[in-house]
């Protein structure tokens, strides 16, 4: 029906599955938006109201493999958050970006978990990095995604 849904479905199939792979789906639901009114040096944030805020400006210079590092980095914030911790990038968060390959200037490890998203990716045929720039050009999407985030979390509760 809306060509902006099945661009909602792919980030939320990523989210999944690194949700999946990396903490055994042990983190809760997060919403997950794309912003244009962030600075040019935030590539994302993460609330601790568990959303995930994309820069779309950023998204449209970046690759599937950037996007899900990014979406990564957010992701243990996420982990931290639901520990009670504030966030920052600590000790913790340096241990878990470890312990999923996320070693900054060197390949991620195809036996790492983020290697695994990698290859759950190519399996899949997802492409977040587009799905985001096709969001972020619709001009109702702040509204799009918090209905998809709502219809989703519903659904997950029956
Ligand atoms: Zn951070």
């Amino acid at each position: 029906m809306y060509e902006i849904e099945p661009a909602l479905a792919v980030l939320y199939d990523s989210f999944r599955i690194m949700n999946h792979v990396c903490w055994q789906g042990s983190l809760p639901p997060c919403l997950l938006r794309l912003s244009h009114r962030l600075s040019p040096r935030t590539l994302a944030y993460a609330g601790t109201d568990f959303r995930i805020v994309f820069n779309a400006g950023h998204c449209q210079r970046i690759d599937d493999s950037d996007f899900l590092q990014i979406m990564a980095h957010e992701m243990i914030h996420i982990w931290q958050y639901t520990r009670g911790k504030r966030g920052g990038h600590g000790r913790d968060f340096r241990n878990e970006q470890l312990r999923l390959g996320l070693v900054l200037g060197r390949e991620i490890p195809p036996d790492s978990p983020m290697g695994y998203v990698f290859f759950m990716h190519r399996l899949k045929d997802l492409h977040p990095a587009e799905a985001a720039r096709k969001i972020a050009v619709h001009r109702n999407h702040r509204t799009y995604e918090a209905d998809y985030f709502n219809q989703f979390t519903n659904k997950q509760n029956n």
